[in-house]
């Protein structure tokens, strides 16, 4: 039993189901309800396994460089990894080390805290208002660091640039991380401010608006400086995050932005028309900038259209959490999908007001 007391024992963060039946609609993981750009797909099928013999480049330089190029950035401004969810735990690892706590909303994405207790690192939750927006004057006191998702996870509320202007400007002796997962859909990126802040850091993925959250690509954007202090932890680490036929797919996709516009375009106006439905059937909601939709029903608890739904093989996600048991977070699936659910919606509200 001794070797257990020196366990790093952790409390996982728990994802999204990914449930084995593929009938189901899943509406659970704001996962791009599209494939890939044709082009990407091409790559993938016309892959030279031969050079998976070699080791992949180390410095993802040709991923680095589109995307570089795509942001009006320098390559020594980006870093490249599995998924926002890598490039955000090694950024934690990275600039998290000041023994202050860092800081971040109450409710947000629930990985954060997980990273901050596994480096130990020590951290204070802001409560966010009644209309799930963060108060500046939260973010202007001592910390070790600064985590904001824009727009938010799981409310899909968007800060207005000006305001994450101030908390970055207010902070110059921390890093404050912008993740930015699902300002695609229509929100406002803070990349612009990286040329004027050598404190802020801009994490995107290609896992929501590019389709491919099963390739597990992640990047960063900030000044040379920070992208050098992330790979010098990332090659003390992991030489090879990145593979071979990811780091073609990837520059695949970000050649290709007719696709990525047009996929885009779809799911907002999905969401668009989804909303519009929603408030027929007695849902209230922010103005989503995401994939997703963050709704609570006037009447009907949320845990209870959750199971119907679910034993309906719809999926959406619920957290039993303070201040959001109530609500319901939907993805925004395709345009059948979204009708199969609505329809499902209106007789079950119907039902239940009976
Ligand atoms: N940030 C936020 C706010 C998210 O919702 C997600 C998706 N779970 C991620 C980061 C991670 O996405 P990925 O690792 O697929 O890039």
């Amino acid at each position: 039993m001794s070797w257990e007391n020196y366990v790093r024992k952790v409390v996982p963060y728990v994802a999204g189901e990914q449930p084995k039946n593929q009938n189901v609609i899943k509406l659970n993981t704001n996962e791009n309800p599209y494939p890939p750009a044709p082009s990407v797909v091409e790559v993938i099928r016309n892959f030279d396994c031969e050079i998976l013999r070699k080791y992949p480049d180390p410095n993802v330089s040709a991923l680095a460089d589109i995307l570089a190029q795509y942001h009006g950035l320098d390559s020594s401004q980006v870093f490249v990894g599995v998924g926002s969810d890598d490039v955000l735990a090694m950024s934690f690892l990275t600039f998290f080390n000041s023994g202050k706590p860092i800081l971040f909303p109450d409710i947000t994405y629930s990985f954060y805290d997980v990273w901050a207790d596994l480096y130990r690192i020590p951290y204070e939750c802001q409560a966010l208002d009644e209309n799930f927006c963060i108060k500046k004057e939260d973010y202007k006191k001592q910390n070790g660091g600064i985590v904001l998702a824009n727009p938010n996870a799981p409310t899909g509320v968007m800060a207005e640039m000006s305001i994450l202007e101030e908390i970055i400007a207010a902070n110059p002796d921390s890093v404050v991380i912008i993740d930015e997962a699902y300002v695609d859909f229509g929100g406002d990126s803070c990349v612009p401010l990286i040329e004027k802040y050598n404190n802020l850091l801009v994490v995107q993925t290609f896992s929501k608006s590019r389709s491919l959250a099963g390739m597990r690509i992640g990047y960063a954007m900030g000044n040379p400086k920070l992208i050098q202090y992330l790979n010098d932890v990332k090659f003390s680490f992991n030489s090879y995050t990145m593979n071979t036929l990811t780091i073609a797919a990837g520059v695949a996709s970000v050649a290709d932005e007719g696709y990525f516009r047009e996929n885009i375009a779809k799911v907002i106006m999905t969401r668009e028309r989804t909303k519009l439905e929603l408030a027929k059937l007695g849902f209230i909601f922010g103005d989503s900038k995401t994939n997703f939709i963050f709704a609570a029903h006037k009447t009907v608890p949320a845990q209870e259209i959750f199971e119907a739904l679910r034993e309906n093989e719809i999926y959406v996600r619920h957290w039993n959490k303070p201040r959001i048991v109530n609500y319901l977070r939907i993805s925004i699936g395709t345009e059948e999908e979204m009708d199969k659910m609505l329809a499902f919606l209106a007789t079950l509200l119907k039902i239940k007001r009976g």
